[in-house]
């Protein structure tokens, strides 16, 4: 039965401890009180916003009138299993880390490369989450979701979802706060691991003499480097990379790199991938502090509060390194968090 709240503080729902306070809160189990949440919203003539645990979401100061929920259903299986690989079936409300622990104990692999990111399963089809190599999309086979839209449960396969780099359907404006990701299921391998291509990882093992790590290892070094280079949320207040890699035409990709020779650049499938990082450091932001707000001084993608920031002083600061990098090398930044105001 649904229990809702009213008058929520919602800062400690976001990593980034930023947000006024939500008109109505309440946390979802299943797709029943998904249904009663639909009415509710309804009757009261509000949306409804869904929220993971807040490690990719960024709220607005002063009231907002919406129904939020928060999911809270647990549990992971192995829905069916053969020589090669395994099937596991993880509800939305599990940790994602914990997951990635779980099928790494269990020698399945597919989502080590994706150790130690914030947040719950639930969500991380929302923006593909990626890391090291690795894309959920690589391992979802389909998920199970409550569709407020229809107002009843849905399957969708992963072409359904329509996963890009850091992106599916589930980001789209059409879509936002239309699903309530209950479930999701994966596509696991029984077969040996490989070290991802990325410079810490190689230079990890590469010092330690390793050249074919278990996956417990590489569940370590990713969870190590991440560490040594990404500041503790409960320290350092924050939601990640704060904007997303620019993709970019080949064209462009060419221009810049006749006047930029040193610009990392990486081909994909949708165009040349350049690093937000790299166009954030070069204008020599990393380690600045506007007001409340810091780039972290290890990692330039990534904004911390330093004690006290509104919503306000966050998008100040953000279209301030939007600008700059646009005026220096005309790419347009895009946020990577959620915002909801
Ligand atoms: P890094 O290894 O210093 O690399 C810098 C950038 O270059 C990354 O954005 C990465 O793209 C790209 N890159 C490096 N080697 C690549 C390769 N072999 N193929 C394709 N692209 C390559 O990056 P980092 O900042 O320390 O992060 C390490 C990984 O964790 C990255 O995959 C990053 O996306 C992920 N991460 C994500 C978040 C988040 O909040 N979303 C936060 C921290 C780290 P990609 O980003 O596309 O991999």
């Amino acid at each position: 039965m649904l229990s809702v709240r009213e008058q929520v503080p919602l800062a400690p729902f976001s990593f980034l401890r930023i947000g006024g306070t939500a008109q109505f809160f309440a946390e979802i189990s299943n797709a029943g009180e998904a249904e009663e949440a639909r009415q509710f919203a309804r009757k009261q003539g509000v949306e409804v916003i869904v929220m993971g645990e807040g490690s990719n979401t960024v709220f607005g100061d002063g009231v907002i009138g919406r129904l939020f929920l928060q999911i809270g259903n647990h549990g992971i299986r192995i829905a069916s299993e053969d020589e090669g690989s395994a099937l596991i079936t993880i509800a939305g409300g599990e940790n994602w880390d914990e997951a990635v622990a779980w099928a790494v104990e269990r020698n399945f692999t597919g989502i080590e490369a994706l150790s130690g990111i914030p947040g719950s399963a639930g969500a991380a089809p929302v923006q593909n989450i990626g890391a090291y190599g690795q894309e959920l999309k690589d391992t979802l086979l389909e998920l199970g979701a409550y569709d407020f839209t229809a107002g009843k449960l849905v399957t969708l396969t992963d072409r359904e979802c329509d996963f890009q780099y850091r992106d599916s359907i589930f980001r789209r404006e059409e879509n936002r706060n239309r699903f309530l990701i209950l479930r999701i299921t994966l596509r696991l391998s029984k077969s040996n691991p490989h070290i991802p291509n990325y410079p810490d990882v190689k230079t990890y093992f590469g010092e330690k003499g390793i050249e074919r790590p278990t996956l417990s290892e590489i569940r370590n070094a990713v969870l190590e480097i991440r560490a040594s280079k990404l500041p503790n949320p409960k320290e350092f207040p924050n939601v990640g990379s704060f904007f997303k890699n620019p993709i970019v035409t080949e064209d462009t990709a060419e221009r810049l790199l006749r006047e930029f020779p040193d610009m990392p650049q990486y081909r994909i499938s949708s165009g040349v991938k350049i690093s937000a990082a790299w166009l954030i450091e070069t204008l020599g932001l990393k380690g600045k502090t506007f007001g409340a707000i810091g780039i972290y001084e290890k990692h330039a993608l990534v904004f911390v509060n330093r004690g006290g920031a509104t919503f306000r002083e966050l998008r100040e600061a953000a279209s301030l390194v939007q600008e700059r990098v646009f005026s220096r090398f005309s790419i347009q930044l895009d946020p990577e968090p959620l915002f909801v105001e």
